[in-house]
C-alpha cells in the first residue's frame, strides 16, 4: 500500500510502498477515506514531541471503512471506563481517533481517566496512523459516526473536535468565553458554545482582522487581537494557540474564579507572573488526549447544533505540502488528505 512515512522527525515525509497491516486481535483494518491533518502532526514532524515510534506513518483524525475484522475480537475483561465494545461489520464507517489504547489497568482507567492511562498508545504518534492506503485501529477505540457529515467534514471532529470538546466541558458552564488561537479547534467550539449560549470573545493574532471578522461572523460577541483586553472580564479561556505567554494575558483576563484551560499537546515556555495574577482561585489546567466518553458526547452533540466544517483537501502524496503550509500558517481550512480512489 501506499504511505507517508516519516523515517525521522525534520525530514519530509516519504511516499513509500510498505506491506498493508494485517488486523490483529480485537482490531479492525479499515480502508483509509480522508485523513484531517493536525497540528500535532507538525509537533511531531518538527520533533517537538517526544519518541515517537519511527518510521511512523501520521495521522490520527481518519475516516474510512472497514476492510476486513480480525479472527479474535476482544475477550478480555471489560475495560473500567469502556462505554461497550462498539460492533463493527465490515463496509462500516468508522472513525479513528488519537487515543488507540489503553491498558484498562492502571489507577487512571480505572478511575474514568484512560486519557492519562500510564501504557497509552497513541494513533499516528505510538502507533501508525491515516496517511496511508490502510490502517489498523482496536475497535474498543474506534466510533461510528453521524450519518449527516461527508468522510472529508466528519474528519477534523475527530481531533479538533473531540479534544476541543475535552477543553470546552472542562472549562464549566462559563456565561464569558474567551478562546485564544482561533483555529480548526477554536472555530469548532465556537459553534457549540453559541449554540448553548455563551458569549463567545475570540482572540486572534494581532492585526489579524480577517480572522476577527470571521470570529463576529460566526456569533463572537468580540474580537480582537491577544495582546488587547476583553470589555469584560471572563469566565474562563481555552488557549488553542501554542503559545506559552498567553497564559498569564489570559489569566488577566479572567475574573475571579476562573479558569484557563490550556488545549494543545505542546506550548512554548510560560513566562512567570504576579502571584496576584492567579490568587482568587483562579485556575490553569491543561487537557491531555480524550476519553471515549468524550467522543461519544461530541458525535451526539456535533450534528444536532450542527458543527460544521471548512476544509481543503489534499492528496497523500501532498502531505508534505498540506503540513508545509499549516506550519507557514498559510491554510485557511483544515487540511484533509483525500485518500480512497
Ligand atoms: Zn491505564
Ligand atoms: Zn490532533
Amino acid at each position: 500500500m501506499r504511505a507517508m512515512v516519516l523515517n525521522e522527525p525534520k525530514l519530509p515525509l516519504e511516499l513509500r510502498d510498505v506491506p498493508k497491516p494485517k488486523p490483529g486481535r480485537g482490531q479492525l483494518l479499515v480502508r483509509v477515506s480522508t485523513c484531517a491533518v493536525c497540528r500535532t502532526d507538525l509537533h511531531v514532524v518538527d520533533g517537538e514531541l517526544p519518541n515517537p515510534k519511527l518510521p511512523l506513518i501520521l495521522g490520527h483524525q481518519i475516516v474510512g471503512q472497514v476492510d476486513e475484522i480480525g479472527e479474535e475480537m476482544w475477550d478480555g475483561p471489560e475495560h473500567p471506563d469502556s462505554r461497550g465494545t462498539p460492533t463493527f461489520a465490515i463496509g462500516d464507517r468508522v472513525g479513528i481517533p488519537w487515543l488507540g489504547w489503553t491498558d484498562g489497568d492502571c489507577s487512571y482507567c480505572r478511575s474514568g481517566r484512560e486519557n492519562l492511562c500510564d501504557n497509552a498508545r497513541f494513533t499516528g504518534y505510538t502507533i501508525d496512523g491515516g496517511y496511508a492506503e490502510f490502517t489498523v485501529a482496536d475497535a474498543r477505540y474506534c466510533f461510528h459516526l453521524p450519518e449527516r457529515y461527508s468522510d472529508v467534514e466528519v474528519s477534523p471532529l475527530l481531533c479538533a473536535g473531540l479534544i476541543g470538546y475535552r477543553s470546552y466541558r472542562k472549562t464549566g458552564n462559563p456565561r464569558r468565553l474567551g478562546i485564544y488561537g482561533f483555529g480548526n479547534a477554536a472555530h469548532l467550539i465556537a459553534q457549540i458554545a453559541i449554540y448553548e449560549e455563551r458569549e463567545l470573545f475570540a482572540f486572534t493574532r494581532p492585526g489579524d482582522k480577517a480572522t476577527q471578522q470571521a470570529a463576529r461572523e460566526l456569533g463572537a460577541v468580540w474580537a480582537g487581537g491577544s495582546d488587547e483586553m476583553p470589555p469584560e472580564k471572563l469566565d474562563a479561556a481555552i488557549i488553542f494557540a501554542s503559545v506559552g505567554p498567553l497564559v498569564p494575558t489570559a489569566l488577566r483576563a479572567i475574573a475571579k474564579g476562573g479558569i484557563v484551560v490550556c488545549g494543545g499537546i505542546h506550548m512554548s515556555d510560560i513566562p512567570s507572573f504576579p502571584y496576584v495574577d492567579l490568587w482568587e482561585e483562579r485556575v490553569i489546567t491543561s487537557v491531555a488526549n480524550l476519553t471515549r466518553r468524550d467522543g461519544d458526547e461530541f458525535f451526539k452533540i456535533a450534528p444536532r447544533v450542527p458543527v460544521r466544517t471548512q476544509t481543503e483537501t489534499f492528496a497523500l502524496e501532498q502531505a508534505n505540502t498540506a503540513l508545509d503550509l499549516f506550519r507557514a500558517g498559510k491554510l485557511s481550512a483544515t487540511a484533509v488528505l483525500t485518500i480512497a480512489k
